[in-house]
Formats: C-alpha cells, sequence, structure tokens
C-alpha cells in the first residue's frame, strides 16, 4: 500500500532530462516508484495535464524569525517552494548569549526590514544553543530549512558590544570558531558572512561581521572544511564593478575551506551583460585555485517600493533622516508644510549620483495607495497626475502621501525584460559560475517582494518568451541549487528521494498582483502575492497546500550537515 500515487502527470524530474507521462508513487516520505504505478494508495492526486515537478528550492531567505509565527513560510510555500536556505548574510538567531537576543532583533529589524513588533510579539526568544534553536524550528514545520551559522551572530556572542567596534583577538577568534564547531556538528549547513556597504545595526553602526579581518574570515572559513557538507556564503560588499580584493578575498574563503562559496547579488539584462559577466571572474579564479565561487542571481527586475511611512532607503538622501525619523504625526505636519517641502526637495535635488533615479520624482507610480479617496491614483505616474493638477511632481507625491495618511507605496518603472534580456539570463544560468537565487524571502517585508521569481520564470522565460524549456527552468531552479548545497536526495524526482513536489499547469502558472497585508505578528504590514496554476505542493510526502490552500500537515524538516547533505563538488 502506497501513501500517495500521483497519476498521470507529465513528471520533470529536475535533471533536464524531456517530461515522461508516468505515475509518481510515495512511501514514508520517499518517491517509491515511477511508471506505471499499480496497487493501492491511502491518497491519489490526479495530475493528468499537469507537470510534475521536484519542490522549488530556494538559497537565500531570511526564513529565521518569521518562521515562528508562521510555520509554512508563507507566502514561498504557496508558490511551490519545499526547501530554503535561512541564516544568510551573518544572520541567524543563534547561538544566544543572556543579552544578544535583543542586540539581534533590533539589528534584524534595522538590516533586513523585519517589524521590530513582529519579531518582538511573533519569536519566542527561548534558545541558547544552536541545537536548541534547531529543536524549535523544526516542531510543527511544514517546509524544509537548512541553515547557515551567521558570523554577526557569532561575534556578538563572543565580544559582546565591541563586536562592531574593532578587530577580535586571536583568543576571541578562537571562541567564535569554537562555537561555530558546535553549531556545525548540530548540523548547520555552513557559514555566512557579510561586508555589505548597506548593512547597519539599530544604532547605525555597521553590523558585527564588518570589523571582522581577513584573518578572521579565513580562519571561520577553514572550519566548515572540518565537517562534511557544509558550504559559505557571503555579501563581498559593493559588487557593482568588483575589485581584486574582494575576488581574492572569496577565492581565498572558498580554497581554504574546501567548500563552494555563493555570493548575492548579480542582476543581468542585455544592456549590462558584459560588466556583469566581469564581475564573475571569481568563479575563473576560484577555479584555477582549487575553490569554488558561485554568484547568486535574481531574473526579476527591482521591486523595490519606497513610502514615506517608513522612509527605508529615502533617508539615505542627504538631508532627509531627521525627517524620515519622526513620528507618523510630526513627519504628517513636517510634508505638509511648505518649507520643509522646498528643504527636502532641494536637498534631493542635490543627491548623489546613485540615488538620482530614485529622486527623479514625477517618474515614479504609485504602486498602491490606501485611502478610499486616493485610490483613483492607483498604478499612475506622478508627472501625469502633476500634469493634470497643474503642481510639482514632488509637491504632487507629497500631496497624495499626506491625504494618504502617508501610506502610498511607489517603485521606478516596471522595466520588463526583453526575450533578449531573458536570453542572456539563461546563459548566465548555463555558464557554471552563477546559480538562480537570492530573493531574500522573510527579509524587506513591506519594501521588496521577489519570493516569487520560480514561477516568475516559468511565467516568463518560459512561456511568454520561449527563452529555454520548461525541462531546463526546472533544474535550474530544484537540481541546480539542491546541488549547490549538496542536498542529498532532493532537486529531483527521482526512485529513493525525498518526495518534495510541485504540480503546476505550465500553461496557467503565473505570480499575483503584490498587494499589502497587515497580517503579521503586532499588526505590521508585508508585501504579499499568492500564484495561480499551481495545484499542489508536497513536501517530505505529505501535501502541504491543495488548490491553493495551506494544510495542517507539518512534514518539513531542519536540514542538518552531514546527515541531509553532502560536501558539495568544487
Ligand atoms: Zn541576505
Amino acid at each position: 500500500m502506497f501513501d500517495l500515487v500521483i497519476r498521470g502527470g507529465a513528471v520533470v524530474d529536475g535533471s533536464g532530462a524531456d517530461r515522461v507521462l508516468a505515475d509518481v508513487a510515495v512511501i514514508d516520505g520517499r518517491i517509491a516508484e515511477i511508471g506505471d504505478v499499480e496497487g493501492k494508495a491511502k491518497q491519489v492526486i490526479d495530475a493528468n495535464d499537469l507537470i510534475v515537478a521536484p519542490g522549488f528550492v530556494d538559497v537565500h531567505t531570511h526564513y529565521d524569525a518569521q518562521v515562528f509565527w508562521d510555520r509554512h513560510l508563507t507566502p514561498s510555500s504557496l508558490y511551490g517552494v519545499t526547501t530554503v536556505m535561512a541564516g544568510n548574510c551573518g544572520f541567524g538567531l543563534a547561538p544566544l548569549t543572556d543579552t544578544s537576543g535583543e542586540y539581534l532583533m533590533r539589528m534584524l529589524a534595522r538590516v533586513e526590514g523585519m517589524p521590530l513588533a513582529s519579531l518582538e510579539a511573533g519569536v519566542p526568544w527561548n534558545w541558547k544553543s544552536v541545537d536548541d534553536y534547531f529543536d524549535k524550528v523544526e516542531d510543527n514545520l511544514a517546509v524544509n530549512m537548512g541553515f547557515l551559522i551567521g558570523h554577526s551572530t557569532l561575534r556578538r556572542y563572543v565580544m559582546g558590544e565591541e563586536a562592531n567596534l574593532r578587530v577580535a583577538t586571536a583568543a576571541e577568534v578562537a571562541s567564535m570558531c569554537e562555537l561555530l564547531r558546535d553549531a556545525l556538528a548540530a548540523g548547520g549547513l555552513g557559514f555566512s558572512s557579510s561586508r555589505g556597504l548597506a548593512h547597519f545595526d539599530a544604532e547605525g553602526s555597521p553590523v558585527p561581521s564588518r570589523s571582522a579581518d581577513e584573518a578572521e574570515l579565513l580562519a571561520l572559513a577553514k572550519v566548515c572544511g572540518e565537517f562534511e557538507g557544509t558550504s559559505l556564503e557571503f555579501m563581498p560588499g559593493d559588487i557593482v564593478g568588483m575589485t581584486e580584493e574582494q575576488v581574492d578575498l572569496m577565492v581565498a574563503m572558498s580554497s581554504v575551506a574546501k567548500r563552494p562559496l555563493n555570493w548575492n547579488l548579480v542582476r543581468i539584462t542585455e544592456a549590462t551583460a558584459e560588466a556583469t559577466m566581469g564581475d564573475l571572474r571569481a568563479g575563473t579564479a576560484s577555479a584555477e585555485r582549487g575553490g569554488k565561487v558561485i554568484a547568486l542571481t535574481m531574473p526579476i527586475p527591482s521591486r523595490a517600493r519606497f513610502s514615506f511611512a517608513t522612509g527605508f532607503v529615502l533617508d539615505a538622501i542627504p538631508g532627509w533622516a531627521e525627517t524620515m525619523n519622526l513620528s507618523s504625526d510630526q513627519k504628517l505636519n513636517a510634508l505638509r508644510d511648505p518649507s520643509t517641502r522646498e528643504r527636502l526637495f532641494n536637498a534631493s535635488d542635490s543627491a548623489p549620483r546613485f540615488l538620482r533615479e530614485l529622486v527623479d520624482w514625477g517618474s515614479k507610480v504609485l504602486t498602491e495607495t490606501f485611502s478610499p479617496a486616493m485610490k483613483q491614483f492607483e498604478g499612475r505616474v506622478v508627472s501625469d497626475i502633476a500634469r493634470e493638477r497643474g503642481t510639482t511632481p514632488f509637491d504632487t507625491l507629497l500631496d497624495i502621501v499626506c491625504d494618504d495618511n502617508l501610506l502610498t507605496t511607489f517603485s521606478y518603472l516596471p522595466k520588463e525584460l526583453t526575450r533578449g534580456d531573458w536570453l542572456v539570463n539563461v546563459g548566465l544560468w548555463e555558464d557554471g559560475r552563477a546559480v538562480i537565487g537570492g530573493s531574500d524571502a522573510g527579509a524587506h517585508l513591506d519594501f521588496t517582494a521577489t519570493f516569487d521569481y520560480h514561477a516568475y520564470v516559468l511565467e516568463h522565460a518560459v512561456r511568454r518568451h520561449q527563452a529555454l524549456s520548461l525541462e531546463a527552468a526546472v533544474h535550474h531552479l530544484c537540481e541546480v541549487p539542491a546541488q549547490l548545497y549538496g542536498l542529498q536526495g532532493r532537486g529531483t524526482i527521482k526512485v529513493g528521494g525525498h518526495a518534495d513536489v510541485v504540480i503546476f499547469d505550465e500553461e496557467k502558472i503565473e505570480t499575483g498582483q503584490i498587494r499589502t497585508r497587515f497580517d503579521l505578528p503586532g499588526g505590521a504590514a508585508r508585501l504579499y502575492s499568492e500564484p495561480s496554476g499551481i495545484s499542489y505542493v508536497i513536501v517530505n510526502g505529505e501535501v502541504a497546500v491543495q488548490h491553493g490552500e495551506l494544510t495542517s500537515a507539518t512534514s518539513g524538516s531542519v536540514l542538518r550537515s552531514g546527515r541531509d547533505t553532502t560536501t558539495p563538488s568544487l
């Protein structure tokens, strides 16, 4: 008797091979048979006219906190994701001292855009060791999660308040290495760190990992080499035009650990292809020096949504921070005051180059408005409204924002990728030095939303632009990221493998419209959408999502190094 048989679907197994019409039978969470399956089953799913593919793998998320209030990791699981990696960029939630949790909570609120109210109300913070944290995560988990061990977390643990002030002593580095050993022995999947220029803590200081010197990074990376099935993840700093120093550091970390290092993030279009491919030279250098450096790439155009309510990024405009940090009432008054407006406009008018596109106020689209009277402006370009009203673009934007109680969100004009853009993206995926990933799902909750990239690729690259076959796309979304981390029995549909499966209609799969939802603990907001065309999401043999509805199944597991992974090939 099988636990589950999926009947009559077109099996796209993740290897890139052509689809095969076959039944898929499951026993004890594993795939028992593929083909014409005879015999009874406790549950049968009719997959006629549907694709049966491996569950999607998302290698770069920040679901470390959300998992405590949302065991299904929505919306990722609704989008067919069955395995995520968390603990990225140096930001894990374990191990903790008596006081480091408080610091990490405030740091995450700032650096990863998780609302503080949700972190306070929705996370129990009642563990110390990584082992203990994993046990608490695994309780009722609906999706598979693997965790990297975060450098900033280790540094704060060992160095306390000096963690982001100075270089560590040899003894402190040794203590961090010991902690990392314990964490990897408990099943951590590797080590993560960041030199990201935008990574600041709640006090506005660079996050702890940014104070580390090269010797510290190499010592910690090397510890991973002692443990089977581990990897490295790194945010190398300013990544537009990578320096030789950055290349050398990543290559050195990978080769000293004898483990692959993945870094984020590259985006590529036809226009930027040449420069972007240049940033992959760390991949070439590492191959020559006995390591493996892989870039993560996100094929979704920027979806950043700005708002005066949060002031995120707007506070980087010189002279704006003070106003953006005011309470809502004060901010509303300030933005209505003509002299404050004039001061803000003049400051934005002389903003540095990287902010020029942002402060071209007339070119912004109002992505979402909230009060009924402002609904008419949703989806419209500011300069068009300004022309009708006879006001300047900046005044037009601020008038609407104020009448909308600051909540209005706005963005750049959306740039859909052309077929040519998709073709250079496919070239990048096939190059071998880049892997699709980098959604940051679980982070920047009210600012950006790329949790839906798997469906986006199938909808746009495969169906609309026919830039690659469905089979090839599934390979790049499933087996390739699974192999990056050495996951065993995931990312493919094979007899003996784990039954992580997504069943969808290749003619209908698509991403939903992104809207704000106020459903986080403490009433905070997040950007959210749901897909269409996905019929079932199966995690370790149990149905986790059925026709868009979450089930009560909690068959997810915490993936542990050595047990669920082997050392990825270099
Ligand atoms: Zn990240």
